[in-house]
């Protein structure tokens, strides 16, 4: 258990005004400090009342003047959050409460926290591993069902319990090896050989299992890279907007508006979406469009799905075809018929009913975009996702960490299998143990620590 001497305070919702406004205090301070600028009603005072029950009474600005009447519950550590004495002020969410509020704290003792912090010292003091608290930063930053589920499963301590099972069988596996280190003497058993290399190559599928994973936890942060892609007044833009449910995009019918790509991220069928409003793919000499075209092709390269727009008001044309065609070459791709509530042109689909790509019509128009969230979903299937909540890697560090223990694993049962002596193995097991530890926060570098939690808001 870390011992932190100071109080830290900070407002734990965002800035503007909302229904409620917390403040937050964390540190030996904080209960002495929140009845310093809390007065209960009634005659009682703030810890005549028990712990983590609220509260009701008047907040006090630095001049004892109430300035909100508030809520206010306390706990004492080991059991809160930060493992530390806390206190919570719940108030009305204007921002000028919340500032005076805190200005009051600070004249109480308390210092401001820093980004993180809060769940920093729940590190610290053993209330989080860091996967844990790394699943705190993916909660508060979900953009979809399905990230929210698996930062949740993550922060029960899903991905912890499979680390810290590959991590007791390594353990099992040095333990055997310092036996044998200690008795040089005495053979080892061929039996025990052979259960330790089965021991081994378990965890080395485990490890092997759990980078696999990497893909999908990529996905779940950054959004399916989904490329919009099509000729100019295709309907490109008012799509985009439609999908996010938001004007984002700027929308005419003068062709070549869009001139550079403009990203959003939004959820539609189930499916996190990073969606890619491109400039309109046409030959023009227009030197800023063309850098647009060149990177709506750079776009159309990267992404994971692409939805190809071809005005169905309209006879479409040849340049139509070959970018459907090209398109299907590169990733997954839907063909948008667009403008769906206009009258449809005559017969443009013959062509492409030759062309296997799944076809929907849309209308921006009226936000009729059911078939597309359809295709989308048949596209990336739910299972996909919902596997195992909480069981995957989410980001480049746990990656890097889970991959060096994985090669140390391999190094360890080549070793074994190449009939290399206990202490030559041991040293993989120790390196991929030390991996593991990473992951969990067992072992782990206090810049790492430091950058990790830096990504937080303050108050969280
Ligand atoms: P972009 O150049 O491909 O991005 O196309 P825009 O989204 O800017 O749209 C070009 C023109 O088509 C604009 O005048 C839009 O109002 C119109 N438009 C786009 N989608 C629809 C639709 O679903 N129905 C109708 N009636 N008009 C649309």
């Amino acid at each position: 258990m870390s011992v932190q001497t100071d109080t830290i305070a900070a407002i734990s919702t965002p800035p503007g005004p909302g229904a409620i406004g917390i403040l937050r205090l964390s540190g030996p301070g904080a209960v002495p400090i929140a009845e310093k600028c809390f007065k209960p009603l009634g005659s009682k005072g703030l810890r005549e009342h028990k712990p983590r029950k609220l509260v009701y009474g008047d907040l006090l600005d630095g001049d004892k003047q109430a300035i909100d009447r508030v809520l206010c519950t306390y706990s004492l550590g080991p059991a809160s959050y930060t493992g530390e004495d806390m206190a919570e002020l719940q108030c009305h969410g204007s921002p000028m409460v919340l500032a005076l509020g805190l200005e009051a704290l600070f004249a109480a003792g308390a210092r401001q926290a820093r980004a993180g912090e809060f769940t920093k010292r729940a590190f610290l003091n053993g209330r989080l591993d860091l996967a844990q608290a790394e699943a705190v930063g993916d909660l508060l930053e979900a953009r979809s069902r399905e990230g929210a589920r698996h930062a949740a499963g993550q922060l029960a301590g899903a991905l912890s319990r499979k680390i810290k099972n590959i991590y007791s069988a390594l353990v099992d596996v040095m333990a055997h090896f310092h036996a044998v280190l200690d008795y040089p003497d005495e053979d080892i058993d061929p039996f025990r050989l052979e259960e330790l290399d089965g021991l081994l190559s378990d965890q080395e599928g485990e490890l092997s299992a759990l980078l696999a994973t990497c893909g999908r936890g990529k996905l779940l942060r950054e959004g399916v890279a989904c490329a919009i892609v099509g000729r100019p007044n295709a309907g490109k833009s008012s799509l985009l907007n439609a999908m996010l449910g938001w004007d984002r995009a700027i929308v005419t019918d003068i062709p070549g508006t869009t001139r550079d790509t403009v990203e959003e991220r939004c959820e539609l069928g189930g499916v996190p979406l990073r969606l890619i409003d491109t400039a309109g793919l046409r030959n023009t000499d227009d030197p800023v469009e063309k850098l647009g075209v060149e990177r709506s092709r750079r776009a159309m390269e990267e992404a994971g799905l692409i939805l190809v727009l071809i005005d169905a008001s309209r006879p479409a044309g040849e340049e139509d075809f070959a970018l459907l065609q090209e398109a299907m070459q590169l990733a997954p791709t839907i063909l948008v018929w667009t403008k769906g509530d206009l009258p449809a042109a005559a017969c443009p689909v013959k062509r492409y009913e030759e062309i296997s790509c799944p076809a929907v019509t849309v209308s921006a128009k009226v936000s009729d975009l059911d078939e597309l969230c359809n295709e989308i979903s048949c596209a990336f299937p739910q299972d996909l996702w919902s596997e195992h909540y909480g069981e995957i890697l989410t980001n480049a560090r746990q990656e890097e960490a889970a991959k060096r223990a994985w090669e140390a694993v391999r190094r360890a049962r080549g070793a074994l299998e190449a009939g290399m002596t206990p202490d030559a193995l041991l040293t993989d097991v120790e390196e991929a143990l030390a991996a593991l530890g990473e992951l969990t926060g067992q072992s782990v570098r206090e810049d790492v620590t430091d950058r990790i939690f830096s990504r937080f808001c303050v108050g969280k």
